[in-house]
């Protein structure tokens, strides 16, 4: 109980919790507004409370890494516009914490974890748009807001490290995926080479594929 209390903290103390499920070992717990975890798992036998991935009824527990707060099952299940938010507000956070520092910021475990999840959305590249403009700056504005030529020179090093770490990330990570899901789940065909990281969730053979429903084949 002490460990659900040091959870709770930081949370109101009108905060309105629910028993989402219990089992002899432990109960989870959900409150639908609190900032931090909406779903926590306590041991009924150990002191520990941990937060649980957000998706309801997901046993798994959440990635708490710098904001990320899905599973590693959910969060390539986000769609685009969840990851895009997810990314800005993390690629902000991250660069306001190292002070815009172009050589801190580049290489963080966050930017890969969500980089990878949008490739299963065939939104990467979009995602790693926005993740420089935050993380960084707008490529077009470095000669107006640098002065130091050094130092612009430096930020665009580090722009353009950062943008080809995070393209080989997409690529291997979209190669993985055609490599591990069998046939086009919408045509059928075999698995097929695609271009780096294809605009469309890689598992399918063409955007066509992609948008079209999935009809079952037999294997
Ligand atoms: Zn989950
Ligand atoms: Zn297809």
């Amino acid at each position: 109980m002490l460990s659900l209390a040091g959870a709770l903290s930081r949370e109101g103390i009108d905060t309105e919790l629910a028993v989402e499920s219990v089992t002899d070992h432990s109960i989870v717990v959900t409150a639908p507004d609190w900032a931090d975890f909406q779903r926590l798992e306590m041991s009924l036998t150990d002191e520990w409370t941990i937060p649980l991935c957000p998706v309801a009824h997901c046993s798994n527990h959440s990635m708490r890494y710098r904001g990320i707060d899905r599973c590693h099952t959910h969060l390539p299940q986000c769609d685009t516009a969840t990851l895009i938010q997810m990314g800005t507000w993390w690629a902000q956070s991250h660069s306001d914490a190292l002070a815009a520092d172009p050589a801190r910021t580049v290489g963080d475990r966050a930017a890969d974890l969500l980089v990878k999840a949008a490739v299963h959305q065939g939104s990467s590249a979009e995602l790693i748009t926005v993740l420089m403009r935050t993380l960084f700056v707008d490529e077009a504005d470095i000669d107006e807001i640098i002065w130091d030529e050094a130092e612009a020179l430096d930020l665009r090093h580090a722009i353009g490290r950062e943008r080809l770490r995070l393209n080989d990330i997409a690529r291997d990570e979209a190669r993985r995926l055609r490599q591990s899901t069998g046939p086009c789940p919408a045509c059928g065909r075999g698995p097929r080479a695609l271009p780096a990281a294809p605009p469309h969730p890689p598992q399918y053979c063409s955007p066509q594929c992609a948008s079209a429903p999935a009809v079952p084949h037999p294997s």
